[in-house]
């Protein structure tokens, strides 16, 4: 069952990388991932999107957004629309990382209209779920994935739910060195799929791919290899080629 899904590496660069480095750092990717089966996706920053764009065109990696507006034009002071991330040929877009949630203040309502503008756009959604520390410590782990999935993937269609990704990324694992063990990770995924099966089929829950993220290095990445988890997105460890590679090359 698990041939439904290709596993997915994803190295989402945050605010990291001017338009030269990004450009540098893409092309040493598609050089040292070369071969792969796996699919591997690059979210730099805005400004070095267009640049890495062109530079990795029609190379095995593919790139997204770290964010979109909701709105696809208007009076939006810095912000970027799906409709302008499409017209550079991006095909994910990230939704609802837990930074964007924690220090931009992005509640479930503004992920979900950000989910509908992906799709209006035919940007492919990457929604990030987890629970924080305490929310894992008080056992409300899976109320928190559940409450969240329930938000977002109500304004989704059952035609547009298989092209959806899903990241699990605890909040205490991102940037903390500290990453989830590889059963609490899976537990967490299954859950996910379960959830999915349950709003829409479980044949879509079949295809949708559930990531794991959240300190995710070189060294640990082999051990969520597992059935049921999809592949991992990755932060720091994507900054640096080799790393980033060798990630790849754990799936
Ligand atoms: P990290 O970040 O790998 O640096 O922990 C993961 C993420 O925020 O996607």
């Amino acid at each position: 069952l698990d041939d439904l899904r290709r596993k997915m590496i994803a190295g989402n660069w945050k605010m990291h990388k001017t338009v030269s480095e990004a450009v540098a750092l893409a092309e040493d990717i598609v050089m040292e991932t070369n071969g792969t089966l796996n699919e591997v996706v690059i979210f730099p920053p805005f400004t070095a999107l267009e640049t890495v764009a062109d530079a990795i065109d029609g190379k095995h990696v593919g790139y997204g957004a770290q964010d979109l507006h909701w709105e696809d034009k208007g009076a939006f002071t810095g912000a970027v629309s799906g409709a302008m991330i499409a017209d550079i040929c991006a095909e994910y877009v990230l939704v609802g990382h837990s930074e964007r949630r924690t220090i931009f203040g992005e509640n479930e309502k503004i992920v979900a209209s950000k989910i509908i503008a992906a799709y209006r756009n035919g940007l492919k959604p990457m929604l990030c779920v987890g629970e924080n520390l305490a929310e894992r410590e008080a056992g409300k782990t899976a109320r928190k994935i559940n409450m969240q999935l329930k938000s977002a993937l109500r304004v989704i269609s059952a035609e547009d739910a298989e092209n959806l990704v899903v990241a699990y990324e605890p909040i205490w694992a991102i940037g903390s060195g500290k990453a989830a063990t590889p059963e609490d990770a899976l537990e967490v995924c299954t859950l996910i799929r379960e959830k999915i099966g349950k709003i829409f089929t479980p044949d879509i829950a079949r295809k949708v791919r559930i990531l794991y993220g959240g300190s995710v290095n070189e060294k640990n990445a082999a051990s969520f290899n597992l059935s049921g988890i999809d592949g991992v997105l990755v932060g720091g460890a994507s900054l640096k080629a080799d790393t980033f590679a060798a990630i790849v090359r754990s799936f």
